[in-house]
C-alpha cells in the first residue's frame, strides 16, 4: 500500500529543502525524497549547493584569501608573516567539516519541523504519485496530494575534454585536488571558472582560462566586466578570450589541452585541466512517460511564472527549472509554490534575483545592466562611485573597483545595481531591499549612512545620478 503524504519533495537541495521544512512549518505532511548516499550508504541531504557547489566552494575561497592576503597583502599593513604555508589537506577537512555541519543540520531541521526524509531515487508518475527505489532496489510507492519536482543540475561535459576524475575534472573535482597544481587549465570563465580559478591561483597554480565567448562575462554591465577582468588579470588569471577547446589528452602525467582562436591553434600542457562550461538540468529518467510534466527544448521541466508544470498538483522549483541558478532563487521558488499550495497568493519578483560572483573583489548584480536597457530601448541613467575615493576600502587596503547605479531617466526609479568591489555581495543586498520597496534613486540619496562604510559608496553613487556626489567631481552636466 501507498504511503499518503500532502506533499512530497523530490530532492534536498536549497529548492528541495526548503520548500519541505516550510511545508511541514504550514501543517502539511511532508516527504522529502533524496538520492545523494553519504559513504555510509545514508541519505545526504543539501544537494549541489552543501555538499558541492555554493558552500565548500566558499571555505576554499575563504581559505585561501586568508592564505593569499598573509603572504602577500599583509605588509601594507605593517605585519610580517614569513613564509606562509598552505597545508591543503588541512584546507579540505576544513571545508568537508563545513559541509558536515549544515548536511547534518538539514537533517536536524527535518526532525525537528516532522518532515520525513526518504532515501532513494524518486520518479513522478501519473497522478501525483511518486515511485522511488533506494540503492538496494525496493521500491516504495508515495502518494502525494502535491508533489515538488527539485532535482537540480548537473556540469555540463564536452566532447572535446571528457572529465576522468583525476587529470579533466568538473567542479566537484576542483573541490578535492589534494596539492596545489603547478599548472592549471580551466575551460570557461564564467561564475564557477572563476571562483575555483582564483582559489587555486592564490595558493600558488599558474592559472589560464580558455573561454570560448569573445567577450568576458556577457551577462554583467559592461562597465563592471571591464573593470572585474582588468582586476583579475592583475591577480595573475590569464584569461584568453575567443578560445574553443578542440582536444584535451592525458599524456604522461599532463593534460595536452589545443584550442583554436582567432590567430589561429595553439596548445598548451597542464597538471589538472578543470571543466567549468556551465550546468544542465538533472531532467533524465525523472518522470513516467504519461506522468504529464513537460520539458522544454533545453530539458528544463516546463513551468508557468508559478512553477507549475503541465500535470495537476505537480510543481517543480530550482535549477531545475528556467531562470538563474542560483541557490536562492530556488529556495524562495520553493517557498512560493508552497505558500500557494496552502491558498496564499505567494508570487516571486524574478526581476529583483542578485546574484554574486565570489572572487576578491566580489561582482555582484540586481536588476537591468546599460546594455539590455539600450537593446530594450529605454531612457536610463548612470550613477557611479569608485572605491578609491572610499575611506573606508583605502583603510582596508582594498580600493579597487566601483558602485553603479541604473535609473529610470523619468521616474527616477532603481532599475539596477552592479557592483565590482570587497563586500559587493552585501552591498547589493541593500539596493536589492530598496528595488523591491520601489525606490528612487533620490531616494537612498535621501537615506542616512554609517561612516566610515562601504555602504556610503552605494549611497554616494546614488548621489552621482544627478551629478551630487560629495567624495568625487561630478560629470559637468551639459
Ligand atoms: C561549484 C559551485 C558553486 C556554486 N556557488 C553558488 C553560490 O555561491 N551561490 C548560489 O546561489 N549558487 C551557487 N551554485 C549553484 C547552486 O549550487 C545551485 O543553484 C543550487 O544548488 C540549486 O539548488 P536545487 O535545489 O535546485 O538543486 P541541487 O542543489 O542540485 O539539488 C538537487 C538534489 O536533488 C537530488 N536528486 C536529483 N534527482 C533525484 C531523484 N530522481 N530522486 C531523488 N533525489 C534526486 C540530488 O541528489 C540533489 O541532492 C554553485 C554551484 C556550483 C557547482
Amino acid at each position: 500500500m501507498a504511503d499518503k503524504y500532502d506533499v512530497v519533495v523530490i530532492g534536498s537541495g536549497p529548492a528541495g529543502y526548503v520548500a519541505a521544512i516550510k511545508a511541514a512549518q504550514l501543517g502539511f505532511k511532508t516527504a522529502c525524497v533524496e538520492q545523494w548516499l553519504d559513504d555510509k550508504d545514508k541519505v545526504q541531504l543539501g544537494g549541489t549547493c552543501l555538499n558541492v557547489g555554493c558552500i565548500p566552494s566558499k571555505a576554499l575561497l575563504d581559505s585561501s584569501y586568508k592564505f593569499a592576503e598573509a603572504r602577500d597583502s599583509l605588509a601594507v599593513h605593517g605585519i610580517s608573516v614569513k613564509d606562509a604555508q598552505i597545508n591543503v589537506p588541512a584546507m579540505l577537512a576544513r571545508k568537508d567539516k563545513i559541509i558536515q555541519q549544515l548536511t547534518g543540520g538539514i537533517a536536524g531541521l527535518f526532525k525537528h519541523n516532522g518532515v520525513t526524509a526518504i532515501s532513494g531515487k524518486g520518479k513522478v508518475l501519473v497522478g501525483a504519485k511518486v515511485e522511488v527505489t533506494d540503492h538496494k532496489g525496493t521500491i516504495q510507492l508515495l502518494e502525494a496530494g502535491n508533489v515538488i519536482i527539485a532535482a537540480g543540475s548537473l556540469p555540463v561535459n564536452i566532447p572535446p575534454a571528457p572529465i576522468d576524475n583525476e587529470y579533466i575534472i568538473d567542479s566537484t573535482g576542483a573541490l578535492t585536488l589534494a596539492e596545489v597544481p603547478r599548472r592549471l587549465g580551466v575551460i570557461g570563465a564564467g561564475v564557477i571558472g572563476l571562483e575555483l580559478g582564483s582559489v587555486w591561483r592564490r595558493l600558488g597554480s599558474e592559472v589560464v582560462m580558455l573561454e570560448a565567448l569573445d567577450e568576458f562575462l556577457p551577462m554583467i554591465d559592461v562597465q563592471i566586466a571591464k573593470e572585474a577582468g582588468n582586476i583579475f588579470r592583475k591577480q595573475g588569471l590569464d584569461i584568453r578570450l575567443g578560445a574553443r577547446v578542440t582536444r584535451a589528452v592525458v599524456h604522461n602525467g599532463s593534460v595536452q589541452v589545443t584550442y583554436s582562436s582567432a590567430d589561429g591553434e595553439h596548445s598548451e600542457s597542464f597538471d589538472r585541466l578543470i571543466v567549468a562550461v556551465g550546468r544542465r538540468p538533472n531532467s533524465q529518467g525523472l518522470f513516467a512517460s504519461d506522468s504529464g510534466v513537460t520539458l522544454d527544448e533545453r530539458g528544463f521541466i516546463y513551468v508557468n511564472d508559478n512553477c507549475e508544470t503541465e500535470a495537476p498538483h505537480v510543481y517543480a522549483v530550482g535549477d531545475i527549472v528556467r531562470g538563474p541558478m542560483l541557490a536562492h532563487k530556488g529556495s524562495e521558488e520553493g517557498i512560493m509554490v508552497v505558500e500557494r499550495i496552502a491558498g496564499k497568493q505567494a508570487q516571486l519578483n524574478y526581476d529583483c534575483i542578485p546574484s554574486v560572483i565570489y572572487t576578491h573583489p566580489e561582482i555582484a548584480a540586481v536588476g537591468k545592466t546599460e546594455q539590455e536597457l539600450k537593446a530594450d530601448g529605454v531612457e536610463y541613467k548612470t550613477g557611479v562611485f569608485p572605491f578609491a575615493a572610499s575611506g573606508r576600502a583605502l583603510a582596508a587596503n582594498d580600493p579597487d573597483g566601483m558602485v553603479k547605479l541604473i535609473v529610470d531617466a523619468e521616474t527616477d526609479r532603481i532599475l539596477g545595481c552592479h557592483v565590482v568591489g570587497a563586500s559587493a555581495a552585501d552591498l547589493v543586498q541593500q539596493v536589492v531591499i530598496a528595488m523591491e520597496f520601489g525606490s528612487s534613486a533620490e531616494d537612498l540619496a535621501l537615506t542616512v549612512f554609517s561612516h566610515p562604510t562601504l555602504s556610503e559608496a552605494v549611497h554616494e553613487a546614488a548621489l552621482a545620478v544627478d551629478g551630487h556626489a560629495i567624495h568625487i567631481a561630478n560629470r559637468k552636466k551639459r
